[in-house]
């Protein structure tokens, strides 16, 4: 007995012609034409979540593997092997659900501070060193994500102990606390366009 499963919305990109038998995933993994290509790829979970970036090797072993399914790929970018073509991914979805325990938020330190805030001065926007509390302890601030900000030595020196409406300073961004799609994709720099529909929005 056969079982056939209708496909849903558009015709996939990747086109598979496998040869089939056993070939280790890693042998077939088709090279890009050109060469190496220097891509990420967003990895979401079954649940669309954003769960890692990963190379393009990485996202091909997966999707061939049935690991999972390739939700954008670079249509005019295709990877070649012998006998498979593969659109090169820049997001897949694992095909099942993997339960990921890192939803606490990160832990407020110096550097996540300055990671957060682009090492830019959240007053002028300088290049930053240090971390100043909003509202300073002194008077009554709280050491978390939102009063802590990346700050540069200048500023840092001028403001003290004093409260932004008695300098007439103002916060070039409200201060928020990442969480860890956020913190793992700072660690990736900048998101690509294809990855804006599958990402938190912006606090
Ligand atoms: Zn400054």
């Amino acid at each position: 007995m056969t079982q056939t499963i209708a496909p849903l919305g558009p015709p996939p990109v990747v086109g598979l012609r496998m040869s089939g038998g056993s070939v280790p995933l890693s042998a077939v993994v088709p090279r890009p034409r050109g060469g190496c290509v220097r891509g990420r790829v967003l990895l979401l979970n079954a649940s669309y979540e954003p769960l890692a970036v990963v190379t393009v090797r990485r996202a091909a072993v997966l999707v061939l593997g049935g690991k999972a399914e390739l939700l954008h790929g670079h249509e005019e970018q295709l990877m070649r092997s012998a006998t498979i073509v593969l659109a090169v991914p820049s997001v897949i979805r694992l095909s099942r659900f993997v339960l990921v325990p890192y939803h606490a938020t990160v832990p407020l330190t110096r550097r996540a501070v300055l990671r957060r805030d682009r090492h830019a001065c959240s007053y002028c926007g300088q290049s930053a060193s240090t971390i100043d509390h909003v509202v300073p302890r002194s008077r009554g601030g709280s050491h978390a994500w939102d009063n802590v900000v990346a700050c540069c030595l200048a500023c840092n020196g001028r403001k003290g102990d004093r409260l932004l409406s008695e300098l007439g300073w103002q916060l070039r961004h409200t201060p928020y606390t990442p969480n860890g799609t956020r913190a793992m994709l700072a660690r990736f720099g900048e998101p690509l366009p294809a990855w804006s529909p599958y990402l938190p929005m912006a606090a």
